[in-house]
């Protein structure tokens, strides 16, 4: 049998640009918000989206993000992408490009706060119906689809109880129901490719693992021509309207940094890993996809980009929020990293997700998605040392429990009390 060539992202993405106007290597900025034509009727066509290859407008397209869009695009295997000067304005706009009043979404509960806030307390406003439920589950998905609805919306790895969605099962689903898939990549990029898997839109937070450098917030919309080009249509397109576009010289920044995306998320891959099996080893209850015991596992096996690993993500559960800042602050005292929200930076980051970032998301579904109020979501950094990191980890660990020992949790506490 011959092998199908392998998907490489990172070669796709070296290979997306070709050289400035003056053989620059990387492309230039186009510091501008306006362009000028030399035929008025060249510049009639372009605002009519009848001529391409002209700029118009930086609201509309900008040579720099185009360059940028390009780059992604070709990541993800996509016809086209555009650029948002956030996640969240990538999210909301390809969402609002897709429903209307009177429409209806089903969405997964664990995702983003943000979104599932958006999701949950802005778009009824709009008379746009939701529906939750848990994509890891693609027959449950299937029966809430109705005959208004537009799109399953799911991350890929989500937030923050690190499940895999069954990409392709879901967009079997999406196909035969002839609504749309789309898909939060954020945590996996180049991990996963959705967009290869079945996913007809994918977005991303490039403020996380993409741009790596944490200077900026940022966000990308990756998906057809036709899609893209009507998000930008002048006279109803979400983005053209709402106007959420980059700034081009941030989109030179990020594209730069989108060049080494690729050996970061080996090195993040790596480092968890690593973690997570030495976790595991002291008693220090670990989630990671990585691990043969993950729920996800073989699924993530099956559909990832295996040379990048299994991700950057680890989710601890250290059952208290008493004990879980306890050992935060002491992690972050010892140099382990910050606690600070947030991902995919050189430096790991770890945060108590149902206190921070998940917050959006109400007790009840917390509860529902495992979500232990003592859960502290790791993003493990570049250490290039990391048997060292782990072991400051370890002594962290040690303090806590030593400082914790002795007190119950809140369940037996409770438990306790009932029996007086
Ligand atoms: C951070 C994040 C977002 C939001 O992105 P911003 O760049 O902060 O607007 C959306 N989805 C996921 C999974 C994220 O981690």
């Amino acid at each position: 049998m011959k092998k199908s060539p392998k998907f490489d992202p990172a070669t796709r993405i070296q290979n997306s640009f070709h050289g400035g106007s003056f053989g620059d290597v990387n492309p230039e900025i186009t510091d501008s918000a306006t362009f000028m034509f030399a035929k008025g009727a060249d510049m009639t066509a372009t605002f009519h989206g009848e001529k391409e290859g002209c700029f118009l407008y930086s609201r509309h397209w900008n040579p720099t993000n185009l360059n940028l869009a390009n780059a992604l695009a070709a990541m993800e295997g996509t016809e086209a992408a555009w650029v948002t000067a956030s996640g969240m304005g990538a999210i909301t706009n390809a969402m609002l490009q897709l429903v209307g009043a009177g429409d209806h979404i089903v969405a997964s509960p664990t995702v983003y706060g943000g979104t599932f806030a958006f999701l949950k307390n802005y778009l009824p406003k709009f008379n746009i119906e939701v529906t939750f439920v848990d994509s890891t589950k693609p027959a449950a998905v299937e029966k809430a689809i109705r005959k208004n609805t537009k799109f399953i919306y799911t991350e890929t790895m989500n937030n923050p109880m690190l499940r895999i969605a069954d990409i392709p099962a879901l967009s079997r689903i999406a196909k035969k129901h002839k609504v749309k898939l789309v898909v939060d990549n954020t945590f996996t990029p180049m991990i996963f490719s959705p967009a290869r898997l079945g996913a007809d839109i994918v977005v991303y937070s490039m403020t996380k693992f993409i741009n790596g450098k944490n200077d900026c917030v940022a966000g990308a919309i990756c998906g057809s021509k036709e899609f893209i080009n009507s998000l930008i249509d002048v006279n109803n397109g979400t983005s053209m309207l709402l106007g959420p576009v980059l700034d081009p010289l941030r989109a030179s920044s990020i594209l730069k940094n989108l060049y080494t995306l690729h050996i970061r998320m080996k090195q993040h891959s790596h480092n968890a890993l690593y973690l997570s099996k030495r976790f595991k080893e002291i008693g220090l209850k670990a989630n990671y996809p990585g691990m043969s015991e993950h729920p996800d596992h073989k699924l993530m096996v099956r559909d990832m980009n295996a040379e990048f690993g299994f991700g950057g993500m680890i989710a601890i559960d250290l059952e208290t929020a008493e004990k879980a800042n306890f050992m935060m602050e002491t992690m972050q005292k010892k140099g382990v990293g910050y606690l600070a929200v947030s991902l995919g930076y050189f430096k790991t980051l770890f945060s108590n997700s149902g206190k921070s970032t998940s917050s959006e998301i109400p007790e009840e579904f917390q509860k529902g998605m495992g979500l232990s109020e003592g859960l502290v979501r790791f993003s493990v950094g570049l250490d290039n040392d990391i048997e060292n990191t782990f072991a400051l980890i370890k002594e962290s660990f040690e303090l806590t429990q030593k400082k914790f020992a002795g007190t119950s949790t809140r369940a037996t506490k409770t438990k306790a009390k009932a029996r007086k």
